[in-house]
């Protein structure tokens, strides 16, 4: 009987002090500083690095990559209980080294990178000594890659880029771009672009302009255009029309990586609930004694405890089969569902708050921002539950060959050649 529901307690040890450390020490930054991308700021460095210094201390800097990167090489599961208590703060990924999207930019150096390449951009980016940018989504679109446009033509021995992308975050303080390119206009779909590795000193980068959502301190999302941005060859990440290949190496790990923070995003949301529903007297009584606050309080527990529960065992069938794709269908209802449990669950807090809740003093306006934008990055809830629905109809073997509404009627006359002679037995006795 393998089903286990418990944590190893030298493990638990582990969570307790990630959790003591999250709260006192890494929290307050939240208030103080700016973005935790804008690497090189004296603020950032003054607060930030003592802390990783800490988390590399305790061994647990960059738990998601294997000893040969620096990391601990931890299973899904353990990564799991992990992120929950770092979802709780702005600053905690990038004090525990397990940022996106430098996590899933260094995944796919890891896999695809030359040793040059690894040696310039991913030892700096392991250390968080610089951070990365994803350049994939264009204005026209990201949910289809299809009618992407940007371009990189070989002249002699470089690339040659142009085009323009849209919303690719953190462009303004990475060090390095990793952009996605038509190279084989002729070629099948999926076989068209490819993937290069940009400097951002790189002479034809220009930010037309960063866009800020609510809740966000700083504006991070930047409008790029390319023009004759020119790369040596050797700058390619993968082969030559890899670009999906290669995308989707990153996409599985982030997603679930995100969902296991939004257990604690959540979770903080849920804790504020409670406290305001026991603190918080009306007409005499407790918010927290009126049925209607209880019901809020309720269904919240029960959709955080049932999301949990679904990414856990994501993550505990990521660990047995080490193939994401495997798992493809368990990722994708995992990041369709995310958006709605802390949309619901912020949305609730914000309501029991009352007037505060909706002031930029709370954080749950910025929290439901937040699950918007989590059904979007990374592709639109519809396209996860269009692959969870076709997986699940694709997999779907019928009991029985009639369609179905002469289903039940079946059934019932089976069940009468069955036991009809026993039913007329007991029938004759009584
Ligand atoms: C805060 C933020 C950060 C981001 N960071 C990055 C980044 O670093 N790098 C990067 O490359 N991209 C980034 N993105 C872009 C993100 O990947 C895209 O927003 C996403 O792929 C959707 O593309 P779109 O915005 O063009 O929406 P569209 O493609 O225009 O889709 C709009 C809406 O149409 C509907 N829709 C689309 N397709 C379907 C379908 N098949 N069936 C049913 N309905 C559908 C959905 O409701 C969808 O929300 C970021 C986005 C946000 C909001």
């Amino acid at each position: 009987m393998a089903w286990d529901f418990k944590t190893e307690p030298a493990f638990q040890q582990k969570l307790d002090w990630i959790d003591q450390f999250v709260r006192t020490e890494v929290e307050p930054l939240d208030h103080v500083l700016g973005s935790p991308y804008d690497v090189r700021n004296p603020r950032n460095i003054k607060l930030v690095r003592p802390l990783q210094a800490r988390v590399k201390a305790e061994g647990l800097w960059a738990c998601h990559l294997g000893p040969e990167l620096g990391g601990q090489g931890y299973g899904q599961v353990k990564l799991a209980l992990m992120n929950e208590i770092l979802g709780r703060s702005r600053f905690a990924s990038v004090v525990f080294g397990c940022q996106a999207p430098d996590t899933g930019n260094g995944e796919i150096l890891a896999h695809y990178g030359t040793p040059a390449q690894k040696e310039r951009f991913l030892k700096p980016l392991l250390e968080n000594e610089i951070v990365s940018c994803f350049s994939m989504t264009e204005p026209q679109g990201g949910a289809d890659p299809l009618i992407f446009t940007t371009t990189a033509v070989q002249q002699g021995n470089e690339w040659v880029i142009n085009g323009e992308k849209w919303f690719s975050s953190n462009a303004r303080w990475a060090d390095f771009l990793i952009v996605m390119a038509i190279t084989d206009p002729d070629a099948t779909p999926y076989r068209r672009m490819s993937m290069f590795i940009v400097p951002s000193s790189t002479p034809g980068i220009e930010i037309l302009r960063d866009v800020g959502f609510g809740g966000e301190r700083e504006a991070s999302h930047a409008y790029i255009r390319y023009t004759n941005v020119k790369v040596p060859l050797d700058h390619m990440l993968g082969g030559q029309g890899d670009a999906f290949v290669v995308a989707q190496t990153r996409l599985g790990g982030g997603r679930i990586h995100h969902a296991m923070r939004t257990i604690g995003e959540s979770r903080k949301a849920f804790d504020m609930m409670c406290e305001r529903a026991l603190s918080r007297f009306t007409q005499g009584q407790r918010l927290a004694d009126k049925q209607m606050v209880q019901e809020k309080i309720a269904d919240s527990w029960i959709e955080l405890e049932q999301f949990r529960l679904l990414v856990l065992r994501t993550a505990w069938l990521i660990d047995e089969y080490k193939d994401y794709r495997r798992v493809r269908k368990d990722i994708a209802a995992v990041k369709a569902a995310m958006p709605k449990v802390l949309n619901d669950i912020a949305s609730r807090a914000l309501h029991i708050h009352g007037s505060l809740g909706v002031s930029a003093e709370m954080p749950f306006m910025g929290q439901i921002t937040s699950a918007f934008v989590m059904g979007l990055a990374d592709g639109p809830t519809e396209v996860h539950k269009i692959t969870v629905a076709k997986q699940v109809l694709g997999d779907y073997r019928p009991t029985t060959d009639l369609f179905p509404s002469y289903h039940l009627p079946r059934q019932r006359e089976q069940a009468l050649e069955k036991y009809g002679d026993l039913l007329d037995m007991v029938a004759a006795e009584v």
